[in-house]
């Protein structure tokens, strides 16, 4: 008689439990997924990344509006925003998806999903409700909330769990935060006709990011209006009536009072561990979420983590890869590895912002020798066509000439990136694509572009005229 009712026990259905848990039904073992909401998608379908690009996609096409005359078009007069339409439309665009993680199709799969909160009663056994279930695995996949400091008012913050099902258009929004995701949203509720500022600790947004590089996107947003406020943080937030009063610090500890009719905290994220009652389970965890080897396996080698909730790489397709590992460890029985040396990452707003590889602030960290290699969309015919030609492309390359990282800023950049995940992936040497033809005009010349600055530069060298001369010489030339 089997020892445990199942196999492998799933807690979370967002992206990682959910890869998980269709991998391992599929390969024949006996899995339960568990999920405290009433819908499985996690974060990304429900809070995260299908409202958010949803809304940036009406928010872009409301500004196209305001820049028709920029394409030789007539000006169009613009009501203003309904944002509950813009809100129905999100939830459409959820519905939609939501088909493709039913409880149905999982249980076609041969998944059984059971709704409820999840904790540990010992390393092997959950309790849900009063269900006790026992799996010979477990994969922890609980994922993130979002995380805000705990000063005076900091209750009446919006997060991603009510910004995007919001009656009407905030009057004023102060955004928290000037990573992705306030990046993104300031950008977009300032498109729709928010007045929006930003608050930022550091002294650039997206601080991870390369300055040069980030303060591109900053002078967009600040194009369609964000007020930014850089090196400063928030002492407290008051109500009175419908209206919030937000005072915030500088650097020096002067003090700034903004009236304002909502505020979002876009700070960053906390992994979901507190509920779960890992002690029982012997499961340690830290503030950063639950620590994993890279073989994603927790301190208790028959409980896996993977997702938001270790604390790593917060992305959709950081937790899908991670499933992937979990199923090749846990369920094939073969030893796997992580390997996050190409995990790409992109902040959707226009110009977009896609990154894979290392920073130069990074290499630098580091003492890494690197040359850096740039071209703008100015010069991108496509770009000039499509009133497009924010941004640039950055390569850094080793002193051997090979990739350390790609950064692009402009339009489709998180698309225009998925040619260099094909080139550092599969090791291909950067002649083949300087040599690769391009269809004309793509914004995806820029990628070629780019290598070509590189060849160029040493195919205009003292040293190659230096051996033409020769050769000319030798052949006899005309004169
Ligand atoms: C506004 C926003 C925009 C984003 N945009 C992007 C983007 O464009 N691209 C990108 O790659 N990433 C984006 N992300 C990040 C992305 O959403 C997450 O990285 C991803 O959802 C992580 O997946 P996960 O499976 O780890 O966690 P989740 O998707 O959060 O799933 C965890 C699930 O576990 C459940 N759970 C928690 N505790 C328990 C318990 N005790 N018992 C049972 N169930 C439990 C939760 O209810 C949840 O459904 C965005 C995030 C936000 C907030």
């Amino acid at each position: 008689m089997a020892k445990y009712e199942y196999d492998i026990g799933v807690i979370g259905g967002g992206a990682a439990g959910l890869t998980v848990a269709s991998g391992s039904a599929q390969l024949g073992a006996k899995t339960i997924l568990f999920e405290q909401e009433d819908k499985l998608g996690g974060d990304c379908l429900h809070y995260g990344c299908v409202p958010s690009k949803t809304l940036i996609h009406s928010a872009d096409a409301y500004n196209g509006l305001l820049n028709m005359e920029n394409l030789g078009l007539p000006s169009v007069k613009q009501s203003p925003v309904a944002f509950s339409r813009v809100s129905d439309r999100i939830q459409n665009v959820i519905d939609t998806i939501q088909v493709h993680d039913s409880v149905e199709r999982f249980n076609e799969l041969g998944v059984e999903v059971a709704f409820g909160a999840v904790e540990f009663v010992d390393s092997h056994s959950v309790k849900v409700a009063e269900r006790i279930v026992t799996a010979k695995k477990w994969l922890i996949a609980t994922g993130s909330s979002p995380f805000i400091p705990s000063f005076e008012g900091h209750e009446f913050c919006l997060t991603n769990r009510e910004i995007f099902s919001l009656s009407e258009l905030p009057e004023h929004l102060i955004v928290l935060g000037g990573g992705a995701i306030g990046i993104e949203m300031a950008q977009a509720f300032a498109r729709l006709g928010s007045k929006v500022s930003l608050i930022q600790r550091s002294v650039q947004i997206l601080s991870r990011e390369d300055k040069d590089l980030a303060d591109i996107v900053m002078q967009a947003l600040v194009a369609d209006g964000v007020e930014f406020y850089l090196e400063h943080t928030v002492d407290k937030i008051e109500k009175q009536n419908n209206e919030h009063q937000v005072t915030i610090l500088d650097n020096k500890g002067n003090r700034i009072s903004l009236n304002s009719s909502h505020v979002l905290a876009a700070y960053g994220r906390k992994a979901n561990v507190k509920s779960l009652e890992l002690e029982k389970a012997g499961v340690k965890y830290n503030e950063k979420g639950v620590p994993v080897d890279s073989r994603l396996r927790t301190n208790v080698k028959h409980i896996y983590a993977a997702g938001d909730v270790t604390g790593k790489y917060q992305f959709t397709h950081a937790a899908g890869y991670e499933g992937g590992v979990v199923i090749t460890n846990a369920i094939m029985g073969l030893p796997r590895k992580v390997n996050y040396q190409w995990m790409p990452r992109c902040t959707y707003s226009d110009p977009e912002f896609a990154v894979i590889g290392k920073t130069e602030k990074e290499l630098q960290a580091e003492g890494q020798t690197y040359s850096v290699w740039t071209e703008d969309f100015k010069n991108n015919d496509r770009a000039q066509a499509e009133d497009a030609v924010a941004g640039k492309i950055k390569l850094l390359l080793s002193s051997k000439g090979k990739p350390l990282g790609v950064h692009i800023v402009g339009r489709n950049g998180g698309d225009l990136l998925a040619e260099w995940v094909a080139v550092v992936n599969g090791k291909l040497k950067l002649s083949t694509l300087a040599g690769a033809i391009h269809a004309y005009p793509t914004q995806a010349e820029i990628n070629k572009r780019v290598v070509g600055q590189y060849f160029s530069k040493k195919l205009f060298s003292d040293k190659m005229r230096k051996a033409l001369k020769l050769i000319h010489k030798y052949q006899g030339r005309a004169v």
